[in-house]
């Protein structure tokens, strides 16, 4: 049974620049990571092929220069990594990412059956949690997010149960296999590639799927296939702010002046 684990490349830093006239990131010269929470996606998967000799696959869809990215994760121990790589694919929304992204796992799944796909809870570019949920709508795969824990999985019945993180609570959750998972932190501690690893990764081939292979209606992904466009980034216009008073040398004095501050401007019922 296959684990697939997707990753994408994101910007190694906060500090974006973008391209006033296009109004998109400018890539250039900017180093980039594996997506924080696609590290334990990429793990949790890795501690599957240890425990249950199941095989591994990272897929990520991105610009020819994703190879980078998931040769670090065939570093670590995948199977296969792929990269969805192609013109026609750039400029996706969350809609046009998972179509690409759902018809990679589908065209695995005719050579072998998939089980488990997991995603982070959400990247720190885009950050809008999308992709993983319309992956499982669209192959209609169960559907389980914010996991912090694999309880067990019974391949027998095929079904799966794990704990998903809520606010200020857990809940444990089962459901029939195949399934795409979203992962939080907690699940796991990402391990580091061994050096012999790490240079067996240089010459390991990672596989690039264009559109030839994946044979998509272009209409139906990329720019052309993306309802939502990101019109403008910015960087919010932030109020300066104001210190009051010298916390460290007199805090009893600077609460008082605070409190003063926020009973004049109303913030404090008196
Ligand atoms: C600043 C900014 C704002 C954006 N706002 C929006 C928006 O509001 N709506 C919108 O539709 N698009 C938006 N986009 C575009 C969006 O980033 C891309 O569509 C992206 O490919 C997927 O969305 P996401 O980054 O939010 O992923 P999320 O849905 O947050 O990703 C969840 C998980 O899905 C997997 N995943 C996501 N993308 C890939 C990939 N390319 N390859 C492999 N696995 C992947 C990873 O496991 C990831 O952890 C925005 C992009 C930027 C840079």
């Amino acid at each position: 049974m296959l684990v697939i684990s997707c990753i994408k490349q994101v910007p190694d830093t906060t500090q974006v620049k973008i391209d006033p006239v296009t109004n998109t990131l400018i890539r250039d010269g900017i180093p980039f990571i594996i997506n924080p929470y696609d590290s334990h996606a990429l793990e949790e998967s890795l501690r599957l092929k240890d425990r249950y000799k199941m095989r591994t696959v990272a897929l990520s869809m991105g610009p020819p220069n994703a190879v980078a990215t998931l040769r670090k994760a065939s570093a670590l121990g995948v199977d296969e990594a792929i990269l969805l790589s192609d013109r026609c694919f750039g400029g996706a929304d969350t809609l046009a990412t998972s179509k690409v992204l759902s018809a990679a796992i589908e065209r695995l799944g005719k050579e072998e059956e998939v089980g488990i796909v997991f995603c982070g809870k959400q990247t720190i570019d885009g950050d809008t949690a999308q992709v993983g949920p319309g992956i499982a709508s669209r192959l209609g795969f169960s559907q389980l997010t914010l996991v912090d824990r694999i309880e067990s999985i019974d391949f027998l019945r095929k079904t799966i149960r794990v704990r998903r993180k809520l606010e200020g609570r857990h809940e444990i959750v089962e459901a029939p296999l195949p399934v795409m998972i979203t992962v939080v932190r907690e699940l796991n501690r990402p391990r580091y590639p061994v050096v012999a690893k790490r240079l067996e990764a240089e010459d390991k081939e990672i596989k690039v799927w264009d559109n030839s292979v994946l044979r998509l209606d272009t209409e139906t992904v990329g720019l052309k296939g993306s309802p939502t466009w990101v019109s403008k980034i910015f960087s919010p216009e932030r109020d300066q702010g104001e210190i009051i008073g010298d916390g460290l040398r007199d805090p009893d004095g600077t609460a008082g002046l605070l409190l003063d501050r926020l009973l004049a401007k109303d913030l404090l019922a008196p």
